[in-house]
C-alpha cells in the first residue's frame, strides 16, 4: 500500500509560514494584495476564485476582484486590464483563461506587468522560469507539485523524472522546475512512443495529460513517486472528479501517490498567495 500524499499538510505549513510574512509586511505598513480578473462567471473559475479569497483571508492579505461582464469588448478589457497593472495597491495578478473567444486573449496577457505575473501568464514570465530566473513566477500547479516533493521530502537531485503532458501551464514549467533542481527529465506527449514503458522507468511521476483514469497499473513499478496533477469529471461517477491516474489500480504497486480530489489541487491557491507575497518582498526588500 502507498503512502498517499495529501495536500491539505501542505497547503497548512504554507499558509502557516506565509500568516507570518504577512505580519512582518503589515509591520511596515505594507499590505500584499491579490488582483483577480475575471470576465464572465464561469462556475469553475468562481470554484477557485472562492479558494483563493479563503486562502487570502486566512493567511490575512488582501485581494480585489475586477469583475466584467462577458461582452467586454477588447479595447475596453486592454484598459481595465492595464489599470488593473498599473494600479500600485496590487502586486500579484491572476486572470482566469481562457478569454471568451472575441478577445485577443495573446494581446491582453502581455499587459500584466512581469513583476506582477504570478501565474504566468507572461511570455515574460514563462522566459524568466525557463531561464531559472528566481523573480519570475511558475504557473501554481507546477510550483505546487514541487512544493509537495519538498514537503514530503522527497528526493529529486539524480532521479528520473517522467512527465507526462507538456502544456505551457503544467508539463513543459515543471519539467524545467524539476531540472533547475537536477532530476534527470523526460517530457512525455500525445507522439510518444512506448508510453508505458518510458513511465514505469522513472523515479517520480507527473501525470498532467487531461484524460481520466489513464495511467494503468501497466504505466508504474513498485518504488515510484506518482504526483497526479489532472482533474477529470469521473466518468464512472458523473458529478465526481478524478485524477489522471487510475488510483485504485496504480496505489497498491507505487510507493506513493497524491489523490485526486485532496492533492495537488489543494495547494495552488497557497501557491498564488505565496507567489503574490513574494512579488510584494521583491517590491519592497
Ligand atoms: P492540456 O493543455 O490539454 O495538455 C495535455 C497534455 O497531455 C498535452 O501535452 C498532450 O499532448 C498530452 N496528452 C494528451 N493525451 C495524451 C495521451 N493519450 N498520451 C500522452 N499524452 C497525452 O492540459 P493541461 O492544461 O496541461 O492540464 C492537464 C491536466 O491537469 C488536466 O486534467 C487539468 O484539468 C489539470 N490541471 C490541474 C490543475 C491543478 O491545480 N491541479 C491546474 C491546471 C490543470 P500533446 O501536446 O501531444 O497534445
Amino acid at each position: 500500500m502507498a503512502e498517499i500524499l495529501k495536500g491539505k499538510p501542505v497547503a497548512d505549513a504554507m499558509k502557516e509560514e506565509l500568516a507570518k510574512k504577512v505580519e512582518a509586511l503589515k509591520a511596515r505598513d505594507i499590505m500584499p494584495k491579490l488582483g483577480i480578473i475575471r470576465v464572465g462567471a464561469r462556475p469553475d473559475d468562481l470554484f477557485y476564485e472562492g479558494g483563493a479569497k479563503k486562502t487570502c483571508e486566512a493567511i490575512g492579505m488582501a485581494y480585489e476582484v475586477f469583475e466584467y461582464p462577458e461582452d467586454i469588448n477588447q479595447a475596453d478589457f486592454e484598459k481595465a486590464v492595464t489599470g488593473v497593472g498599473v494600479n500600485p495597491s496590487v502586486h500579484g495578478i491572476l486572470m482566469f483563461a481562457p478569454l471568451p473567444k472575441h478577445l485577443d486573449e495573446r494581446k491582453i496577457r502581455a499587459l500584466i506587468p512581469v513583476e506582477k505575473d504570478v501565474d504566468c501568464l507572461t511570455l515574460g514570465g514563462a522566459a524568466k522560469v525557463f531561464a531559472d530566473d528566481l523573480t519570475g513566477f511558475p504557473p501554481c500547479t507546477p510550483t505546487a507539485c514541487m512544493d509537495m516533493l519538498h514537503f514530503y521530502n522527497i528526493p529529486i537531485k539524480g532521479k528520473r523524472c517522467v512527465v507526462l503532458g507538456r502544456s505551457l501551464v503544467v508539463g513543459k514549467p515543471v519539467a524545467m522546475l524539476l531540472l533547475r533542481e537536477h532530476g534527470t527529465v523526460t517530457l512525455c506527449h500525445s507522439r510518444t512512443e512506448n508510453l508505458n514503458q518510458v513511465c514505469r522507468e522513472a523515479d517520480i511521476l507527473i501525470a498532467a495529460v487531461g484524460r481520466a483514469k489513464m495511467v494503468k497499473a501497466d504505466f508504474v513499478k513498485a518504488g515510484q513517486v506518482v504526483i497526479d496533477v489532472g482533474i477529470n469529471e469521473d466518468p464512472a461517477n458523473p458529478g465526481k472528479y478524478c485524477g489522471d491516474v487510475d488510483f485504485a489500480e496504480v496505489e497498491p504497486i507505487v510507493a506513493k501517490i497524491t489523490p485526486v480530489p485532496a492533492g495537488v489541487g489543494s495547494v495552488t491557491t497557497s501557491v498564488l498567495c505565496k507567489q503574490t507575497i513574494m512579488a510584494c518582498e521583491l517590491l519592497h526588500p
